[in-house]
């Protein structure tokens, strides 16, 4: 299948932050990457990275085929069109001065794909996709609730039917009663136009029913990645155990029947990431190798689900949960 976004090896470092310390992932045709980790694993950086809002320290960016990595914002301007961004607070990122019609038909003229009227028709057509009521055109952002203004910022990124949209916490600033419906909107717009989605979020809970595929990070690196339905049903690295063991679940036996694996201590400072393993520090099977060693992500079993820890061999998956 088309590769629509491949990441290879990237750094990006603030200073003395290493905010990313050597990723690489792809996102095929059609497909939605969930992108999970705590704040502070560095989960943004990869997203401000790829839409070029920052400069890669290393490593190598390509967009359906084209290294994005090095462009000047001039060369970079074409292929605006092809990658979008959708904000966890749609209020800062929608100009206060303009109209919702104005701010979704906004990307239409500057990209010279559509004359005023032409795109005054699309505009039309994308607020109904979003189930937003015509007359919200002639409204201003702060006349509109959370809600409405995150589907604003979903009309505005899918007006130009871009390849790749880039969705970072797109509901967790919203009240938990809009986002099933905000989430649920995406998955129908994303079944429905194909795009490829990045969707970074802290809460495994919500790419249950969206993602593809989920990779969770951990300080600034990939620790596991693979098929969605398999990381739900069978985590391999304790992080993602952990993290699995925490989220709210809907049936009642299965919350029962889960056994709580609790973190100790915060996520580590990227300042200074621990020796070998970074999870070492909290893992609760953490022995004497992994305070030295660092373990590479491994397709162990070669079955496209990859984990970063030593315990993993090919006829045993640490259960992080046996262990108190
Ligand atoms: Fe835990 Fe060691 Fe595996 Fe890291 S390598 S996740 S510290 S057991
Ligand atoms: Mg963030």
């Amino acid at each position: 299948s088309v590769v629509i976004l491949r990441i290879d090896n990237l750094v990006k470092h603030y200073g003395q932050v290493r905010a990313v310390d050597g990723l690489s992932l792809e996102i095929g045709q059609g497909e939605v990457l969930g992108l999970v980790g705590e704040s502070g694993s560095g989960k943004s950086t990869v997203g401000k990275c790829v839409l070029r809002l920052t400069d890669p320290t290393a490593g190598t960016i390509e967009l359906a085929g084209r290294d994005i990595t090095r462009l000047s914002r001039r060369a970079m301007r074409p292929l605006r069109r092809d990658v979008h961004m959708v904000f966890q607070d749609p209020f800062s990122s929608l100009n206060p001065r303009f109209t919702i019609e104005q701010i979704v038909g906004e990307p239409l003229l500057r990209h010279k794909v559509a004359d005023r009227r032409g795109a005054s028709e699309r505009v039309s057509a994308m607020l109904e996709k979003v189930g937003l009521r015509q007359e919200m055109r002639s409204r201003f952002p702060h006349e509109l609730s959370g809600g409405q203004r995150q589907r604003v910022g979903l009309a505005r990124a899918l007006i130009l039917e871009p390849k790749l949209v880039v969705a970072d916490e797109p509901v967790s600033a919203l009240d938990v009663s809009v986002q099933a419906s905000v989430l649920n909107l995406i998955t129908d717009l994303q079944r429905d136009m194909g795009f490829s989605c990045l969707f970074i979020t802290h809460d495994l809970s919500v790419v249950e029913f969206l993602a593809d595929r989920i990779a969770v990070m951990y300080l600034g690196k990939i620790v596991e990645s693979g098929p969605k339905a398999e990381i739900f049903a069978a985590p391999r690295h304790p992080y993602t155990q952990a993290l699995l063991s925490a989220a709210p679940v809907a049936d009642p036996v299965r919350q029962r029947e889960r056994r709580r694996i609790v973190l100790g201590g915060d996520v580590p400072s990227p300042v200074d990431p621990p020796s070998g393993c970074r999870f070492h520090t909290r893992c609760p099977l953490a022995y004497d190798a992994c305070r030295t060693d660092e373990p590479s992500l491994t397709d162990t079993r070669g079955d496209g689900h990859p984990a970063a820890c030593h315990l993993i061999t090919a006829d045993r998956i640490p259960d992080a949960a046996a262990h108190r």
